[in-house]
């Protein structure tokens, strides 16, 4: 009963997650930063001529001034269309994995946090509050709307017996997310004596806990993972000064969480498949 065909959809939501792509960038930078994102408008970090609104359209702009600003002519980061290519992309995604229901909306919530965060913690190596408790805020809603009507919105994978309810479905994620993170995090400390999982991603896993359920211990395992393919890739070839290099960790929880979110339950399933094989 499709009142629009699914494939329109698809591109319009692709489309307005190019569009919201601006507005991360806009994020990214002054979050950290403590400016306001509403007010003033987007002006060039050079000379600070404000940004005319046909010089501001997703990825066309930046190709036609060949990357260059209007008024001075500096050069433009390639990271703003990049920022908007990944938004549309995974605005896409969330359309694609849950359709025209309600849990693409959060979906598309969560994802878009999740980039903004990654390059913030790139940036500053560190995950601003205001902007994991406003993901926490939207995990809270989309659960407390599924409890209260029965509708799938959130956490993003349904439980069964004792976390067959939403609420307890999130709350043992939040548990696990909080518990297993703060204990890694002890550890390392203690045969480190130096931080490994910071506090911004000790809190960023409880609050993905809202979303993943008990899966937040997969979105932590791979994350894990390819954090240290990656952080020992990045290691190499810097002449070791005694102190280990901070290497931010948020990126990588922003990579699983998304693996998780498409195939979690399919990875989970091959899985168990095999131990009984064994
Ligand atoms: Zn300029």
């Amino acid at each position: 009963m499709a009142l629009i065909p699914e494939w329109y959809f698809h591109l319009s939501v692709g489309l307005f997650g190019l569009l919201f792509g601006s507005l991360a960038n806009v994020i990214i930078w002054r979050v950290p930063r403590g400016e306001s994102i509403v007010s003033p408008g987007s002006h060039c970090p050079s000379c600070g001529r404000e940004i005319r609104w046909f010089d501001n359209v997703p990825v066309l702009s930046w190709l036609v001034l060949r990357a260059r600003c209007r008024d001075c002519g500096s050069r433009i980061s390639v990271r703003y269309p990049v920022v908007e290519v990944i938004s549309g992309l995974l605005w896409l995604l969330a359309a694609l994995l849950w359709g025209m229901t309600f849990r693409t909306a959060f979906g598309i919530a969560l994802f878009y946090l999740l980039l903004v965060l990654t390059y913030i913690d790139l940036d500053h190596l560190r995950l601003p509050n205001p902007i994991v408790a406003t993901l926490a805020g939207v995990g809270l809603v989309g659960t407390v709307a599924s409890q209260l009507t029965g509708r799938p919105i959130l956490p993003l994978f349904e439980g069964a017996g004792l976390l067959a309810s939403p609420a307890a479905y999130a709350a043992v994620g939040v548990l696990i997310g909080l518990g297993v993170s703060a204990l890694m995090a002890g550890s390392y400390a203690l045969i480190r004596k130096t931080a490994g999982l910071g506090m911004g991603d000790i809190k960023l896993l409880a609050v993905l806990g809202i979303f993943y359920g008990p899966y937040v211990l997969m979105v932590l395992l791979f994350g894990s993972i390819i954090g240290s393919v990656i952080g020992g890739v990045l290691m190499i070839g810097k002449k070791d000064s005694g102190e280990p290099a901070r290497v931010p960790f948020g990126p990588f929880l922003a990579i699983a969480s998304l693996v998780v979110a498409a195939w979690g339950p399919a990875i989970w399933a091959w899985y168990m498949g095999i131990a009984r094989l064994g």
